[in-house]
């Protein structure tokens, strides 16, 4: 299988070869199929295996299809660090997409960015046709500004959610993971919403935690 047997955007192969990916790891060969079809993963992968990639690619993919308000999708890394690496992984990814730091939209959207700023988020703003789209950042910032009175953000349109690390988010979240993950669910209240969990290993709390929120999901490891 190569990049090209993807069911995706030319530009999208073409950034990942500007990346000098070759051809596509085990990881990304096994998810991003999945994860077009709309289907929910569970992906046991460990660092240096692709796994950013493998989620990234469909979700920019999925980013073409008809605008909503809000965002589209939230990547929850367990650290500032690692959610600045996806960003840049992103950004490489979707070169050519309008993708942009901050925001210049409706007046309400610049207040939410303000609040955003004001937490020192990590934010990684996908805004075409001012609409914002992906969301980068740790559970804590969410949890945050979802706590602000009104909501700083809306996940109302959320598509994909996706768990990164899963395994260390379990272990160090400061206040219980497990609680701030169903606070960011229930607000991810769409009805298509999908979750993708990728995890190093898979922990009793990965899988107690997939077996509950996670329907019909395919297990793939590398
Ligand atoms: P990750 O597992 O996402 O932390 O990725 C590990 C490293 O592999 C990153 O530095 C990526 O740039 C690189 N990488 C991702 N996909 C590929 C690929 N298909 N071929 C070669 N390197 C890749």
């Amino acid at each position: 299988k190569t990049f090209d047997d993807f069911n995706v955007d030319q530009d999208i192969i073409d950034n990942l070869r500007k990346c000098g990916y070759e051809e596509p790891t085990p990881i990304q060969k096994q998810a991003v199929p999945l994860m077009l079809q709309g289907r929910q993963i569970l992906g046991c992968a460990p660092t240096g295996s692709g796994k950013t990639a493998a989620f990234l690619v469909p979700i920019i993919q999925a980013l073409q299809g008809p605008r909503r308000d809000g965002f589209r999708a939230i990547i929850l890394c367990p650290t500032r660090e690692l959610a600045k690496q996806t960003q840049r992984e992103c950004l490489k990814l979707s070169e050519g997409r309008d993708f942009r730091y901050g925001a210049k939209s409706s007046k309400k959207f610049g207040k939410d960015m303000l609040k955003m700023k004001h937490a020192a988020i990590n934010i990684l703003v996908y805004t075409r046709n001012m609409i914002s789209d992906i969301l980068i950042t740790t559970p804590n910032r969410i949890c945050f500004l979802l706590k602000q009175d009104p909501p700083a953000i809306s996940l109302s349109n959320i598509q994909w959610l996706v768990i990164d690390e899963a395994d260390k988010l379990f272990e160090t979240g400061s206040r219980g993971f497990w609680d701030q993950l169903s606070e960011i669910l229930n607000a991810c209240d769409g009805e298509s919403r999908k979750i993708a969990m990728f995890s190093a290993t898979y922990t009793p709390a990965v899988a107690k935690w997939c077996v509950h929120n996670m329907k019909g999901l395919v297990r793939v490891t590398v």
